[in-house]
């Protein structure tokens, strides 16, 4: 379908006279190539037209190695380049959640996968760090979606807040918040409501939960394949919430992996976890690596 990025810059250094350094007009007609590679990719025009002018001097006047060619060597420049954008820290799945219990919020629309994460995150935290985890539904909308997250903690062995009729997001909380401190948890996650759309309802409600939570992480979860929407969502969460890291759901479809470039150089937010799949254990730390193999192709 797409043609390897070191395949088609390889083409465009044929074409071009080899000298002993990358000049400034080879660099030049081999980034556009690399631009193009970034759109096919799903990275939005903007980012990709920034990324493109960062790496452009950087590799300007490189020595041409022996050992690899023109192409090749431009291909490195912009995986490592890729890598130094996607890398929001170092240890993307170590959460603050020390200080016991400490509280989790989940935010995002409705459909992103949310619910599905949450119970990942949980069964995550429960079996590679030995943490007690307490998870409660927010979703007084929906009342299915209480009952989802019921089951699910049912099938992961987590426990969840018992469900009350007729209580409101904040209360809630409030009383999920009670539980993890008497019921000795080391964490507790707050699966809020969705929505298919952000609107003021949905904002006001996670506002006020997060001001009686406290959480120590809000994590935002976005349906990977949505490409430039699911950037335009973390923009509208961070700028009226305040999120602390991204989860990238879907990220086992066939999409090349742009969103996560334009998530990470708009809006600056790490990007925590992906999800692979439905299954409860799908879910991986961020590695920046595999998601700049996938964006070169
Ligand atoms: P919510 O409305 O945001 O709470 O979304 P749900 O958690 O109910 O998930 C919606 C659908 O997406 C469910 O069928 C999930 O199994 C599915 N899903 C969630 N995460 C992933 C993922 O990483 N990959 C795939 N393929 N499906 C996912």
């Amino acid at each position: 379908m797409f043609e390897n990025l070191s395949e088609r810059l390889s083409g465009v250094f044929d074409r071009l006279t080899k000298q002993g350094a990358l000049s400034e007009e080879d660099v030049k007609t081999a980034l556009r190539e690399v631009r193009v590679a970034l759109l096919e990719a799903d990275v939005s025009l903007p980012v990709a037209r920034d990324f493109v002018k960062a790496i452009q001097q950087k590799a300007t006047g490189q020595a041409v190695t022996k050992s690899i060619t023109p192409g090749q060597q431009v291909v490195k420049i912009v995986h490592d380049a890729l890598i130094d954008t996607l890398r929001g820290s170092d240890d993307p799945g170590a959460l603050r959640i020390d200080n016991p219990p400490a509280p989790i919020l989940m935010v995002g629309l409705q459909g992103s996968g949310k619910t599905t994460t949450t119970a990942k995150l949980a069964k995550r935290l429960k079996e590679r760090e030995g943490k007690r985890v307490l998870m409660a539904s927010l979703d007084v909308n929906r009342p299915a979606a209480m009952e989802q997250l019921q089951i699910l903690g049912t099938q992961i062995g987590v426990d969840t807040l018992p469900i009350v009729k007729g209580e409101d997001p904040v209360t809630i909380a409030k009383r999920a918040k009670t539980q993890a401190a008497m019921g000795g948890y080391d964490v507790y996650i707050l699966d809020t409501a969705g929505r298919l759309h952000i609107d003021t309802d949905l904002i006001a409600q996670a506002a006020a939960v997060r001001d009686v939570a406290k959480p120590r992480e809000t994590l935002l979860v976005v349906d990977g394949l949505t490409g430039q929407d699911a950037v335009n969502v973390a923009t509208e969460f961070d700028d009226k919430i305040g999120v602390t890291g991204v989860i990238l759901t879907r990220m086992d479809g066939d999409g090349r992996g742009g969103a996560a470039l334009s998530m990470r150089a708009v809006t600056g937010k790490p990007i925590r976890f992906v999800g692979l799949g439905e299954k409860l254990d799908a879910l991986e730390t961020f590695e920046p690596e595999r998601i700049a193999g996938r964006i070169l192709g």
